[in-house]
């Protein structure tokens, strides 16, 4: 038997872990399972799994988490503080789905014990780049890639020497507005951006799919993750979502990771790893998919991947900023308060007036360029 804990339990990515794991249910011990402020899913997952603590991070959602959970014996906690206690309980593997920055002190503290971490959560990554991979380095702990492109790329890289890498290839689906003109684009409402064509996920990530700053923090991920340099790594437009990644070497060969568009296939790539374990995912038919098409980005309508590749070269704080000030940005659309173009004109603005800095060399420090950038970024849109 393992033991997980499922930050994010009730999100998209939560939802398709605890799939996997209900289906060999005998086989896991859930110590933990948290969520923003959804009380009535995160005590019904709670109790279906027999978890030891369920948190909520907002802490006013605390008593409603108490009375839902009353008699089952199971722990109830709330607040920031609660969630790195409970991230930093000892596991076998740690799932990091919580969605944005909000998830970096506990992927942190889950760090800090020496862990086995699935990590989606990529803005963590992004916003504390050295800091966590230091952090990882110092622990002994092991990051897995739960991103689908990630996961492909860890995949495609066993049993291969990293200096022998040639290219790295992220492929993106080019989200639900590929096609779109520049008028069509201003003109997007939230219902179309977060339809995507091929994945099924969470608000703030199909945005960033239909904006491709889902591409460009996964650019920056990728740095952090796979070390072969900025100049490796490259992104090619393949709407169909069946090559996840790839990695070219140096003697021509390229390995490609394929599957289906089901985020269940990554996650259970990282719960059996070393292994492999069964998924109910459809299996890829390639003679119904009948064709793979590949294009270049286009960064004149879709700004955010030279965004983000910009930010990533200039260091210091400019990740974390680029991260926080799209998430500020992305929530206001997704309020209906600003149009779909400005969420890369807004990032722009923030990292073009933010001074270069040194880089964060610790949790506290990424946190306070994450909240100063949220504040300018807030500050921007309002006087818009
Ligand atoms: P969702 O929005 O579906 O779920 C987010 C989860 O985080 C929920 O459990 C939510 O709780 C919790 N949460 C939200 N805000 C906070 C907060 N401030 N503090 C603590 N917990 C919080 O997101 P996804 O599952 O789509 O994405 C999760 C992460 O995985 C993101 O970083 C995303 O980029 C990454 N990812 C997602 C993929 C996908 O297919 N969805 C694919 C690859 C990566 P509550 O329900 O209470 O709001």
């Amino acid at each position: 038997m393992r033991s997980i804990s499922l930050l994010g339990a009730t999100g998209s990515v939560g939802t398709s872990t605890l799939e996997l794991i209900r289906q060999s249910r005998a086989a896991w011990r859930v110590e933990a399972l948290t969520a923003n402020c959804n009380v009535a899913e995160l005590a019904a997952l709670a109790r279906e799994f027999e978890a030891k603590v369920a948190v909520v991070a907002d802490e006013s959602c605390l008593d409603d988490l108490r009375e839902a959970l009353a008699g089952s014996g199971i722990e109830a906690a709330g607040g920031r503080a609660a969630l790195c206690e409970a991230a930093s309980r000892p596991v076998d593997i740690t799932v990091a789905a919580i969605v944005g920055c909000a998830g970096l002190g506990p992927v942190m503290a889950a760090i800090d014990q020496g862990g086995t971490i699935a990590l989606a959560n990529k803005e963590a990554l992004v916003s504390a780049g050295d800091v966590m991979t230091a952090a990882v380095a110092k622990h002994g702990a092991t990051l897995l890639p739960v991103d689908s492109e990630h996961n492909a790329i860890f995949q495609c890289l066993a049993g291969n020497a990293i200096e022998d890498v040639r290219w790295i290839t992220l492929t993106a689906s080019g989200g639900p507005l590929r096609t779109m003109s520049m008028e069509e684009l201003h003109a997007v409402t939230p219902a179309q951006a977060v339809a995507h064509p091929n994945w099924s996920m969470g608000a703030k990530i199909s945005v960033d799919s239909a904006t491709m700053m889902n591409k460009g923090l996964e650019f920056i991920e990728a740095h952090h993750l796979f070390p072969v340099g900025l100049d490796r790594i490259r992104i090619v437009v393949h709407p169909q979502s069946v090559i996840h990644s790839m990695v070219e070497y140096r003697d021509g060969s390229t390995l490609a990771q394929l599957g289906p568009s089901d985020m269940r296939v990554p996650i259970a790539s990282c719960l059996a790893w070393p292994r492999r374990m069964e998924t109910p995912c459809a299996p890829l038919d390639l003679v119904a998919q009948g064709e793979l098409t590949f294009f270049a980005p286009d960064e004149e309508r879709f700004p955010a991947t030279r965004l983000a590749r910009e930010a990533v070269q200039a260091g210091g704080a400019a990740p974390a900023t680029l991260n926080a000030a799209n998430e500020v940005a992305v929530a206001s659309f997704l309020a209906g308060h600003i149009p779909f173009t400005r969420i890369a004109l807004s990032v722009e603005e923030v990292l073009n007036q933010s001074a270069v800095t040194c880089a964060p060399t610790s949790l506290d420090e990424v946190l306070a360029v994450d909240s100063e950038a949220r504040e300018r970024t807030s500050a921007l849109l309002e006087s818009a």
